[in-house]
């Protein structure tokens, strides 16, 4: 569709097609819809020519980036690697506090779950004041 056309288009919307501002308030909602629909068009192109078999490397060449561009840009959000890692981090997580295992909180890992030096040793305190009441 030509410039000109739109610019019609936005006018038509326009609350008041007398003022410059109000079709330029018009233009820009008509111009965000363009780009969400533009993005839709090629996230289902780009999803065809997945199921028929199209690499990323050939898919990014046609959008003239890389492999890696087009992946991340086009995969469904919840296949991504990135959201693997988080899901791999919180299932070594504490069990208890959250706590991610790193170079400084080491894990205690149980048939059911696992358990930070931290919390081992608050549970230990813990342990020890019910005894002392005993
Ligand atoms: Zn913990």
């Amino acid at each position: 569709m030509e410039p000109s056309e739109l610019l019609s288009q936005a006018r038509s919307r326009s609350t008041d097609p007398a003022d410059p501002l109000e079709t330029l308030s018009a233009a820009i909602t008509l111009g965000e819809e363009l780009s969400r629909d533009t993005d839709a068009l090629l996230d289902l192109a780009v999803r065809d020519a997945r199921a028929a078999g199209a690499s990323w490397t050939a898919i990014g060449e046609r959008f003239g980036f890389s492999k890696q561009a087009a992946r991340k840009r086009f995969s469904p959000p919840f296949a991504g690697r990135h959201l693997a890692n988080r899901r791999k981090k919180r299932d070594a997580a504490c069990s208890f506090c959250r706590q991610t295992p790193g170079p400084r909180s080491h894990m205690v890992h149980g048939e059911a779950g696992r358990i930070c030096g931290a919390c081992v040793s608050l549970a230990s305190d813990i342990v020890a004041d019910l005894a002392k009441r005993r």
